[in-house]
């Protein structure tokens, strides 16, 4: 099975709704945590027992779903930018940012080791990129983008 096919049918199976929430949790702390939730892998399990798909785990799954779930746009590596575990305060920026640009950074190219806040590398959305650009040329704060950096280790 291939990323699209997987994405399919898995969306077909799970809903809309579901589908991008599992997407969502993925590229907001998924990678950085390595591992899927516990309601994920229920689902993904509900899945591969509902048809002859393979049982697949976090690794495979992280793969086939590299995409917005906002723009459906597949995501691209960014190998300089600085993936950052936590984000800063709640801003108009921020708020911007999950409704039109949720994905400028979906977690660290380089999974599998221990948290740290900052990783060089980041999955991101293009389209998700355009957005942000677009929100901060219209709202010419040219502090805005220092508001996500983190503030503590919540
Ligand atoms: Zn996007």
């Amino acid at each position: 099975m291939g990323a699209s096919e997987f994405r399919d049918s898995f969306a077909t199976f799970v809903g809309p709704d579901r589908y991008r929430q599992f997407v969502r949790a993925l590229n907001r702390e998924g990678r950085w945590r390595g591992r899927l939730l516990f309601w994920q892998e229920e689902l993904l399990a509900r899945f591969a027992a509902s048809a002859p798909y393979p049982n697949v785990g976090f690794e495979r799954v992280e793969v086939w779903l590299r995409v917005c779930e906002l723009h459906g746009a597949e995501l691209a590596a960014d190998p300089e930018a600085m993936s950052q575990r936590c984000r800063g305060a709640v801003t108009d920026f921020t708020r911007a940012g999950a409704e039109r640009f949720p994905n400028t950074d979906c977690g660290p190219v380089v999974m599998g080791h221990r948290f740290d806040n900052f990783r060089r590398g980041l999955w991101y959305c293009p389209a998700c990129r355009v957005a942000e650009a677009d929100w901060l040329a219209r709202h010419a704060e040219p502090r805005a983008a220092a508001d996500r950096r983190p503030i503590g280790d919540s």
